[in-house]
């Protein structure tokens, strides 16, 4: 059978999933089941290389494309794993490369890509704003050779495991720029000196087993040469970050996608009822079907909007539309597959359930689905805005 999946980067794939044999569902039904990180899995990714792929080699990388970033990302998911747990590696470092100064690039990547240090997380959502993002009220204000930040963030991911992260915050208040997406800029921040005086971490329980938290920051301060690129620019380089970051997602869906297939396919062959396979049932094989033409459907557009990345290209529409029907599609698996294992769907050794809970989230965040709606409309359609 023919899959756009397995027709790309075959060398890749299997080193994946190799390295993810030795971290079998097993593995992470057992972290899932306590609340933990999957540590071990995330070593042997980054010391396999696999989390600088993005890192170009003058820095210690493998100086990959997108494509070949989100074939390891898709892999991941589709073995049994989740790449939320180290997802953020791999598309935050891209923010600094980007963006960054050639004095951070050569101070921070060669450690990242080697492993020394993990930049894993990012801080944009906080709680009275949402995904009004221009509107944020941590600020960033410059004294001397220092910024001192005020503020508080929510959703925060991984940053328990990371030594740095990025974070977006005002530098010039709303009332006095022309347009509300200037005056934000973005920064690195060194997370363990911070929680010695000015940042306080309180982590998030939540449906998924996916390290995330809410962060405050009183009188924190930083470095002024932590600020990534221009001050007041940070809203765009963020949104080029985003557009990395959906497609990358795109493929975590697609990897779940096929892994709901396959599983729930298997099953179908395997479970008899009423003295024949259930997957000989056409209300079983239907739903079956559509979700995996949707995930090759999906999966389409998310090579389209990595070749229009990796060309350097605009790749908006295509990374914003891959998201959406790559987390469509997945959770259209997800149903389909948890439906047909019937109870057993809810049993924590298929683990079903788990993949359940976790491609769900991609509904919400890292965008939410009505986000994207709203961004096709306006800008790819010309509609009126409506906010
Ligand atoms: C597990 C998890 C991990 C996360 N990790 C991070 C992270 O590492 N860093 C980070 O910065 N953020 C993170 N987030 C936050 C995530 O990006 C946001 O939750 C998401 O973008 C939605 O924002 P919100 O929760 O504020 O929803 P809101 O903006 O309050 O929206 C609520 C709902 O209303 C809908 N809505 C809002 N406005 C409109 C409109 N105009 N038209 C139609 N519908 C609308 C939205 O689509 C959404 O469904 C994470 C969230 C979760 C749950």
């Amino acid at each position: 059978m023919t899959r756009a999946a397995e027709d790309t980067f075959q060398d890749i794939r299997d080193a994946v999933r190799a390295l993810c044999a030795d971290f079998p569902a097993e593995y992470h039904r057992k972290v899932d089941e306590a609340r933990g990180y999957p540590e071990d899995f995330v070593a042997a990714l980054t010391k396999a290389g696999w989390m600088a792929a993005l890192i170009p080699e003058a820095y210690g990388g493998s100086g990959l494309g997108l494509t070949e970033a989100s074939v390891i990302m898709e892999e991941i998911n589709r073995a049994g794993g989740n790449s939320g747990a180290c997802h953020g590696q791999m598309y935050n470092m891209n923010t600094l490369i980007r963006h960054g100064s050639e004095a951070q690039r050569r101070f921070y990547l060669p450690k990242i890509a080697s492993g020394e240090l993990r930049l894993q997380s990012m801080a944009v959502t906080e709680p009275t704003t949402g995904t009004d993002t221009t509107k944020i009220k941590t600020t960033a204000v410059k004294r001397g050779d220092r910024y001192v930040i005020n503020g508080q963030k929510v959703f925060i991911s991984r940053i328990q495991h990371s030594d740095l992260m990025i974070l977006l915050a005002r530098t010039t208040p709303l009332a006095e720029v022309k347009k509300k997406s200037e005056g934000l800029s973005i920064f690195l921040v060194d997370v363990k000196e911070a929680m010695k005086s000015g940042m306080v971490i309180r982590p998030i329980l939540n449906m998924v087993n996916h390290e995330t938290n809410e962060v405050f920051f009183d009188e924190l301060e930083i470095p002024a040469d932590n600020l990534i690129g221009e001050e007041g620019q940070g809203f765009k380089y963020i949104l080029t970050g985003l557009n990395a970051e959906r497609t990358l997602i795109a493929a975590e869906c697609i990897g779940d996608g096929y892994w709901f297939t396959d599983k729930v396919t298997q099953y179908a062959k395997e479970r008899v009822v009423f003295g024949r396979p259930i997957g000989q049932n056409q209300g079983v094989q239907f739903p079956i079907a559509e979700a995996f033409i949707e995930i090759e459907a999906a999966n389409l557009m998310r090579y389209e909007a990595c070749r229009r990345y990796d060309a350097g290209l605009d790749c908006g529409a295509q990374a914003n539309m891959a998201k959406y029907l790559a987390a469509k599609a997945s959770w259209e698996a997800a149903n389909a597959c948890i439906q047909f294992h019937g109870g057993f769907g809810f049993a924590c050794e298929y683990d079903v359930e788990r993949k359940f809970r976790e491609t769900r989230l991609y509904q919400v965040a890292p965008i939410s689905t009505n986000l994207i709606l709203s961004y096709v409309a306006e800008h790819i359609l010309g509609l009126p805005r409506s906010f």
